[in-house]
C-alpha cells in the first residue's frame, strides 16, 4: 500500500485563482513595495516553469527580494540566473509589456540575455536591430 503524500510537500505550478493574501498587503505597504508590480512579475514567472510548495511562502521571498531591492515603480526586479523565455518576468519588464506578445522581439530579447547581455546591452542590441523605437528607452 502506497502512503498518500501530504499535499503540501508537492510541488505545483502557480494556481490560476491564487493571490496574495493580508500579510502580503501588509509587507508592501510596511516597505513600500509596488504589491501590483511584484505580483506581475511573480505571475509571469510561471511562464519559465517555476514550480513551489508554498506560493504564499514564494510571493512573501519575492517581496522580501523587492524590499531589498528598492525598486522604484517601474522599475525591473533584478535578474536572477535562470534561461530566459519570451514570456519570462525579465524580458517583459525589459521591453515595458504587461504580458507577452509571442512575437519575435520578444524571442530575441530572451536570447541575447541568455547570451549573458546586460539589460543595458541587450537594449542597445534590440535598437542596433532596429527591433525596437529609439524612442523605447529604459526607465532609469
Ligand atoms: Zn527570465
Amino acid at each position: 500500500m502506497v502512503e498518500t503524500r501530504k499535499a503540501a510537500s508537492v510541488r505545483s505550478t502557480l494556481p490560476d485563482g491564487w493571490m496574495p493574501n493580508d500579510r502580503h498587503a501588509e509587507f508592501a505597504r510596511r516597505f513600500a513595495v509596488d504589491l501590483t508590480a511584484v505580483l506581475a512579475f511573480f505571475k509571469s514567472t510561471h511562464s519559465c516553469g517555476a514550480t513551489s510548495r508554498n506560493w504564499d511562502a514564494s510571493f512573501m521571498r519575492e517581496l522580501r527580494g523587492a524590499a531589498r531591492a528598492a525598486p522604484r515603480h517601474g522599475e525591473p526586479l533584478r535578474i536572477v540566473d535562470h534561461s530566459h523565455t519570451y514570456a519570462c518576468r525579465h524580458v517583459l519588464a525589459l521591453l515595458s509589456r504587461d504580458a507577452a506578445l509571442g512575437d519575435g522581439i520578444e524571442y530575441r530579447t530572451a536570447t541575447l540575455l541568455n547570451d549573458g547581455l546586460t539589460e543595458h546591452e541587450t537594449m542597445a542590441q534590440l535598437r542596433e536591430e532596429g527591433l525596437i523605437g529609439a524612442g523605447m528607452e529604459e526607465t532609469t
